[in-house]
């Protein structure tokens, strides 16, 4: 490991999508890191590229890390541990990290909201301590000068937005400890926004999707609003154009609502077989069953259903056991 060396960095992320407790508490689940060529300007304006590899960003024991950790307020955070986290803690790290696609997102609580009102700041800052390895190369055609290794975090903390930049960019500071013995430096990454995109090719840029696929699909969407005829899929109702900025996007996924269909059981909940007669002993209830709400199914009534068959389904078993 000739070229490696330890260092720390600090990199700060928009945080966004908060609510907050009955207490008062800000609870959030923001991306507190990412994977990528991380740029840093040293001091003297010279560049540096630092690779953040899938492997390493969400290694277990660096995902691990996260759980726990204190977030403090500071314009300039140093290394965090018992001497100096009474005077700064604000919250904890409540999860681990967890991946979302190329990011890291942890669960966070922050007691101290008064903070976040006082210091107008609304950046969350990550600390970690990494080995860096100082082999260069390319990754995904991109040079790189060194790859972060063994990524431990230190702590989160609140730190100015107006220091770190403009809202509309993840702006990331990047400061050395130890082997870099305080040296300054100042760390860009310019694809992601999180208050909106201005343009639907700017918002594509963000997904990581073919931006002028992406902007002609949203082109023919709003024709298509606007002529109130789809003929592509044949769709009746139409909501508003999306021809508005700020864009925003958000993943959406199919889940399973509820089964259709299952055992038969009888009003003891014996499941029966295919000719009508009890299986003994077999009782069942809920959504694994299939005809109590007839052919198809009383939509809102399935817990209804698993309350009371459940139920009857519990004393007929122990009333067969005993
Ligand atoms: C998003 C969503 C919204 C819904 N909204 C409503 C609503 O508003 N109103 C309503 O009435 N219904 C609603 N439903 C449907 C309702 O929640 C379900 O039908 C109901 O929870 C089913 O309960 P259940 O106990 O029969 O089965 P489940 O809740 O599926 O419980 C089965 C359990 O068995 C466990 N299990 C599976 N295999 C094994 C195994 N081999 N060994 C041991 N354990 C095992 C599972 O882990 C699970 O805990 C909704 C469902 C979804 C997904």
């Amino acid at each position: 490991m000739e070229n490696d060396m330890k260092v720390q960095r600090f990199d700060s992320l928009p945080l966004d999508a908060t609510y907050f407790t009955d207490e008062g508490y800000l609870v959030d689940h923001p991306i507190v890191t990412s994977v990528g060529i991380f740029v840093y300007h040293n001091p003297d304006g010279s560049e540096r590229r630092e690779l953040r590899l899938p492997e390493e960003v969400f290694a277990e024991k660096s995902l691990a890390s996260y759980k726990g950790k204190p977030i403090i307020v500071t314009h300039d955070a140093g290394y965090v541990d018992t001497d100096n986290v009474k005077e700064e803690g604000i919250g904890t790290i409540l999860s681990e990290g967890y991946r979302d696609g190329d990011d890291v997102r942890a669960e966070i609580i922050i007691h101290d909201t008064d903070s976040l009102r006082k210091y107008k700041m609304r950046e969350l800052s990550c600390g970690y301590n990494l080995r860096l390895d100082e082999t260069p190369g390319v990754w995904e055609g991109q040079p790189y000068d060194a790859i972060q290794r063994d990524i431990e975090i230190n702590h989160l903390a609140l730190v100015d937005k107006a220091r770190a930049g403009e809202q509309a960019r993840l702006n990331i500071d990047g400061q050395g400890r130890n082997c870099m013995k305080g040296e300054k430096l100042n760390m860009e990454n310019t694809t992601k926004r999180t208050d909106g995109a201005p343009t639907p090719e700017e918002l594509a840029k963000a997904m990581g999707v073919d931006e002028a696929a992406f902007a002609e699909t949203m082109k023919t969407w709003n024709g298509y609003v606007a002529a109130k005829n789809d003929p592509d899929f044949g769709r009746t109702s139409f909501a508003k154009a999306l021809d508005t900025a700020p864009y925003y996007a958000i993943k959406v996924t199919a889940g399973v609502h509820h089964t259709m269909g299952g055992l038969k059981i009888n009003a003891n909940t014996e499941v029966l077989k295919a000719d009508g007669s009890v299986i003994p002993g077999l009782f069942a209830a809920g959504e694994v069953t299939g005809g109590v709400h007839g052919a198809n199914r009383l939509g809102g009534n399935a817990v209804a259903d698993f309350t009371v068959f459940g139920r009857i389904a519990g004393a007929a078993a122990s009333k067969y056991a005993a």
